[in-house]
């Protein structure tokens, strides 16, 4: 068979069995040689599911205190050169009303592990939100705490949640966390959220130190196993006040390549082109669409906020309003020929 005849075939294969061989997996992770044909198919797949549509997710970053120290995190608990700041209800509410005039139906209530946010303070918080935009879809990503907790929250109105699992590999998990956090009790939460019925979104970064293409691949099988709703990928992006600032970001060639990889296996999902995309690449999260992505998030945090919540580097859109933030995400997706809509777009299985 012909070099091209192959290349087709291994996607080909992808797309009909929405799996491969680990070794097949690592061919194609390995080489750019089937990125073309890898974002035509996931493009086709995203199209067969959504269309053109592209959702809007409006991104409250709502504190970042976090008893945490993720190694590769720039909110993590040890980092003293950061100044801290957690919003009031008042103030997550107003959020939600900005959002919801711009036209927003799903808010994400993200931040650290925040020891204040005991459960009466985020379940009034979510009930509030719900009861003035009962409309509205409510996200929660605020990091491993009980199944009663989860519970409580979903009583209260939250009906999906994000917790990237990070590292599906033991040894890789460790070296990205402090030995206070362990992967099973990260799996184990993901399993429970599914179980209350939480439309739940897992993921991990790429690029991340220490991370071998092994690693990724185990990564995609505990997708298989988890089968979540969304999948959140981005690079690793080092930030300067961690113990991994000596490591280089992770690529974006990498992060297109596994979004198409992720479309095609997992043609109903969610898949956010994300921030970090954006911010190693000014084109980057417009590329992601075009490897099969079909969500955005663009901040609704208070402006005077958001160079707080720095996660990584040189992270974009920390200046502007949320209505700037909206139309400037809008235009892009527009150009990149796509519709923006910005209903609650569940996940469509
Ligand atoms: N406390 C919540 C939210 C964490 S921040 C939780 O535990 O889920 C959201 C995501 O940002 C993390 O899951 C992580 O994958 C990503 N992130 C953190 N530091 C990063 C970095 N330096 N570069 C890229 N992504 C990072």
């Amino acid at each position: 068979m012909s070099e091209k005849g192959k290349t087709q075939d291994l996607v080909t294969k992808l797309y009909e069995n929405r799996d491969l061989t680990d070794e097949e997996f690592k061919t194609l992770l390995e080489t750019d040689e089937y990125d073309e044909a890898l974002f035509e198919k996931a493009v086709q797949v995203r199209k067969e599911h959504y269309g053109d549509k592209v959702y809007l997710r409006g991104l409250i970053e709502y504190t970042n205190y976090c008893k945490n120290n993720c190694n590769y995190c720039g909110i993590r608990k040890s980092n003293q050169n950061l100044e801290r700041y957690r919003l009031s209800k008042e103030q997550i509410l107003e959020c939600c009303k900005e959002g919801y005039e711009l036209g927003y139906r799903t808010f994400v209530l993200q931040g650290g592990e925040d020891i204040y946010f005991k459960d009466e303070i985020l379940c009034d918080i979510i009930s509030d939100i719900h009861r003035e935009y009962p409309d509205c879809a409510i996200t929660i990503s605020a990091g491993e705490r009980s199944k009663a907790s989860y519970q409580k929250m979903f009583d209260a109105g939250a009906t999906r949640y994000l917790l990237r699992h990070e590292a599906a590999d033991d040894s890789l998990y460790r070296k990205l966390h402090p030995g206070t956090m362990s992967l099973d009790n990260r799996k184990k939460c993901l399993f429970d959220l599914k179980e209350i019925g939480y439309q739940v979104g897992a993921g991990f970064m790429v690029g991340a130190p220490y991370q071998t293409t092994e690693n990724l691949i185990a990564d995609l099988r505990f997708l298989q196993e988890l089968e979540p709703d969304m999948i959140g990928i981005g690079p690793y992006i080092k930030h300067k006040d961690t113990p991994y600032k000596w490591f280089s970001n992770g690529s974006m060639e990498l992060t297109l390549r596994l979004l198409a990889i992720l479309r095609l296996m997992f043609p109903y999902v969610l898949l956010p082109s994300t921030t970090a995309l954006g911010t190693i690449d000014p084109q980057g999260r417009e590329l992601g669409l075009q490897a099969g992505a079909n969500v955005v998030m663009p901040n609704l945090s208070p402006v005077d906020v958001r160079d707080k919540y720095t996660l990584y580097e040189n992270k974009i859109c920390t200046g502007e309003e949320s209505a700037q933030c909206r139309s400037c995400l809008e235009m892009r997706v527009k150009a990149a020929g796509y519709e923006v809509v910005t209903d609650r777009g569940d996940v469509k299985r």
